[in-house]
């Protein structure tokens, strides 16, 4: 029989002063509310309180997981190294791949993701077109030797992941079920009480994309994103904005002086344009070794992960580097370059004639530089390489960008056939012929998701659980723990329980102070405060820890008050 538990009897240690290890709001309330516990750097125990939430996120998933057909399963999370050489990835993927002998000297890593055993599995006894598709996935431990793990379960070196990997006999089939788990993960994000946009990680050649992160939108967030009121959203990483670019005065080239203005601010002040009328130069070696300047708009930054498709491995010159070409550094423009120095641009620029740029000597800048009179760009020079940011034009519909930060929380993909030929994955066709498998893969981070949600459900006073991942959903608070009061609480905790409701009772012996600051700390979504006031007349105060209101509601009543309010935001 279900009944309700006891907050005396529930391993939930609870911290009184932050913890100094803890930089965002939602590691120190995980800590403080004694919901988890660092074993050692990245890996972390999950205590009964946390293992409530993490298997209601589970639910979620397996629940819309099922709803597309999904499959659940599991493989061991250690993976022999054959099926990475199979993949190729042995040697590819870095130091984040934890591997490890047994002791007859054969070769494992703990599992990163699971693509290898999954074909693997497949591979040979998956065979007729009449079978697919086929989506499985599992939910289990993932095992990443990160280079700085930190922020708690955001960013752990082992962490709970749920992955899905589908196969598809064609390029449709598999868009399909790219599309599938798409929506599924918009409705686990939504069901999870996350606030999450769907970015464009990676844009298909075809149009669509083939790649896509949900991001919890925080503060604290690692990711840069932009996004737009039309639905467009993406990391600056990967957007290619329409940048409007502020266009320089017309005139005569002329030289001016502007000492001590090696810096974009200091430029744009004391000649008194915008910064998104100067010229920012990078002075960069390309991964062939050849050194080039690239121009992007003053106002902007080149994003290195850009400029690497683009350039391959370069970096920016060293002061040694600068002075080795002829180069002056923070005066450098692409009037007069020393020879030998290529010149690229942001294709944004194109919209652009007159230039604000350095003069290639201490202290002196040119405006009016006319692009076509002073100076050239190759046609095959304009590059994309600026970061998308706040203010710049949507690429879908031109209104302005805003900016935002997330958390990444899941990513599908369409993997196509790159690791069914790598792994020689074949089924046989309707037309009879041997075909690699169209697979995707689709991964959510589980105990990040629920990180996330604390980082965006919390307050001064603790966390603010929303109901669907809530480890309990009613905190009964006893004033008193014996007598009447005491009589009232289990009355009423039996009755919550009775309408199905998951409730916890305070029963500790503790000042009311210390109950209701821990009552706030663990965030359970109601309150219901038994004092001995309230009770002779009849009366539980019911607290909503999301809003702090109040209510006073007659014992009899309490249980159906707060099913009411409760069942119909369950996830
Ligand atoms: P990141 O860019 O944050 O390192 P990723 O893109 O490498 O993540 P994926 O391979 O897409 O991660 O893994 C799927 C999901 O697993 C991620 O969306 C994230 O929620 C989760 N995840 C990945 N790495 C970690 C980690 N170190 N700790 C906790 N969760 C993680
Ligand atoms: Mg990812």
């Amino acid at each position: 029989m279900k009944t309700f538990a006891k907050m005396s009897a529930t391993y939930a240690p609870t911290l009184k002063e932050d913890p100094a290890e803890a930089e965002l709001a939602s590691h120190k309330l995980l800590l403080r509310a004694g919901m988890i516990r660092k074993t050692a750097a990245g890996l972390y125990s999950y205590l009964p309180l946390a293992w409530r939430s993490l298997l209601k996120i589970e639910t979620v998933i397996r629940e819309e997981m099922e709803a597309i057909g999904a499959q659940e399963m599991l493989v061991p999370m250690v993976t022999p190294a054959e099926l990475w050489h199979d993949s190729g990835r042995w040697e590819k993927y870095g130091p984040e791949l934890m591997r490890m002998e047994d002791r007859h000297n054969r070769e494992f890593c703990l599992g990163p993701t699971h693509e290898e055993t999954f074909t693997d599995l497949v591979r040979n006894e998956l065979r007729s077109y009449k079978q697919l598709p086929v989506t499985l996935y599992q939910i289990q431990d993932k095992f990443r030797d990160e280079m700085r793990p930190r922020f708690g379960l955001m960013r752990g070196r082992e962490f709970i992941m749920k992955d899905a990997y589908s196969f598809d006999a064609t390029v449709e089939g598999m868009q399909k079920t790219y599309e599938d788990q798409k929506d599924a993960y918009a409705r686990i994000c939504e069901r999870c009480g996350l606030r999450a946009l769907p970015v464009v990680a990676d844009s298909g050649q075809i149009g669509g994309d083939t790649s896509v992160e949900y991001m919890a939108i925080a503060d604290a967030g690692e990711a840069e994103l932009v996004w737009c009121d039309c639905g467009f959203a993406a990391d600056t990483e990967a957007a290619t904005a329409g940048v409007s670019v502020a266009e320089g005065e017309s005139g005569e080239l002329q030289k001016v002086l502007t000492p001590d203005c090696a810096s974009i601010a200091d430029v744009s002040r004391f000649i008194g344009v915008p910064e998104a009328g100067t010229r920012k130069a990078l002075a960069i070696v390309t991964g062939e070794g050849k050194p080039a300047v690239v121009f992007v708009p003053g106002n902007h930054e080149m994003n290195d992960v850009k400029a690497e498709h683009v350039f391959g491995e370069f970096h920016l010159m060293t002061d040694e580097e600068i002075e080795y070409y002829g180069l002056v550094k923070g005066f450098i423009g692409p009037v007069g370059l020393p020879e030998g120095i290529e010149v690229y641009a942001d294709a944004c620029l194109r919209q652009s004639e007159w230039w604000l740029v350095g003069a290639n000597e201490a202290d002196y800048h040119f405006v009016h530089a006319k692009r076509g009179r002073d100076f050239c760009i190759d046609d095959n020079s304009w590059v994309d390489v600026v970061t998308a940011q706040e203010g710049d034009a949507c690429p879908r519909c031109g209104k302005p960008l805003h900016g935002a930060r997330g958390i990444e929380v899941s990513q599908v993909f369409q993997l196509g056939t790159k690791y069914s030929e790598a792994m020689g994955a074949t089924f046989m066709d309707e037309d009879g012929k041997e075909k690699p498998f169209q697979m995707g893969c689709y991964g959510i981070g589980v105990s990040r998701t629920l990180q996330a949600v604390v980082e965006q459900h919390h307050d001064e006073g603790g966390i603010v659980w929303p109901v669907c991942v809530a480890p309990y959903e009613v905190e009964v608070v006893p004033l008193d723990v014996k007598g009447e009061v005491w009589e009232a609480a289990l009355g009423v905790a039996a009755s919550a329980v009775e309408a199905g409701l998951e409730v916890v009772v305070d029963d500790r012996k503790e000042r009311p102070g210390v109950k209701f600051a821990d009552a706030d700390l663990m965030g359970f979504p109601y309150q219901v405060i038994l004092g001995r006031r309230g009770v002779k007349n009849g009366l539980a105060e019911v607290k909503d820890r999301a809003t702090g209101e109040r209510f006073d509601v007659p014992l009899a009543d309490v249980a159906s008050w707060l099913a009411n309010k409760i069942v119909p935001l369950r996830a």
